[in-house]
């Protein structure tokens, strides 16, 4: 058996199949302070469980200039299934009440619409700049917008679509930079400002921003 307190679900019991339920509650009873010790160190933290954030009602993908709304259609029975409805909707069906998994299709979906989008733009960049065109991971990271490996290749965060498309090429173009130099040296930083002039203030401009929905970053 399993006690388990996180910011997201709260108190958690998970109870093995074929364990005696008759010795739940004493178990449980033996781990009450423990447990109103950490959830209280959750709760002084802002977090609570109630305090989840919502799914939205549409996703703003600005590096695109469009919206898409995100409808529901919710029936416990069947597992949550994504389909588009058209260019700007999409319908999640099923039991939308499983948010992690509701997430997983959403994530999956801006995967492909990011490929998409980021795929072309950082070859046309690549080719502007004269830099090597690299090849390209798109990945649903919780922290970094992008990065760059050793073998050049760079992996992007879809949640780029979020971002207005000068914060989106930023980043691209901070990531194509990398080939030249792995690390954030004076050089680096040369090479990216003379490419693109302002580039510290767009990357201050970056960690400042908060276009990502709280529900995705989960
Ligand atoms: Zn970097």
């Amino acid at each position: 058996m399993t006690l388990r307190i996180s910011p997201r679900v709260g108190f958690e019991v998970v109870v093995p199949r074929g364990f005696d339920h008759a010795r739940v509650p004493a178990i449980v009873q033996d781990r009450a302070q423990w447990a109103a010790r950490h959830l209280e160190r959750i709760a002084g933290l802002g977090w609570s469980p109630q305090a989840a954030p919502a799914r939205p009602a549409a996703l703003a993908l600005r590096a695109q200039g469009r919206e898409v709304a995100l409808r529901t259609a919710h029936d416990a029975r069947k597992p949550p299934a994504l389909r588009q409805l058209g260019p700007d909707a999409l319908l999640l069906a099923g039991d939308t009440a499983d948010q992690d998994a509701c997430r997983a299709l959403v994530r999956a979906w801006l995967k492909a619409r990011a490929r998409e989008a980021f795929g072309p733009r950082l070859r046309a960049l690549a080719a502007a700049h004269g830099l090597p065109c690299a090849r390209l991971h798109l990945r649903a990271q919780k922290t970094r917008w992008g990065s760059c490996s050793a073998s050049g290749t760079i992996s992007l965060n879809c949640t780029l679509l979020f971002l207005p498309p000068e914060l989106a090429d930023y980043v691209l173009l901070h990531e194509l930079c990398h080939i030249r130099h792995l690390d954030h040296s004076r050089e680096y930083w040369a090479l990216l400002e003379t490419l693109l002039p302002g580039a510290r203030a767009l990357d201050a401009a970056l960690n400042a921003s908060a276009h990502v929905p709280a529900w995705l970053r989960l």
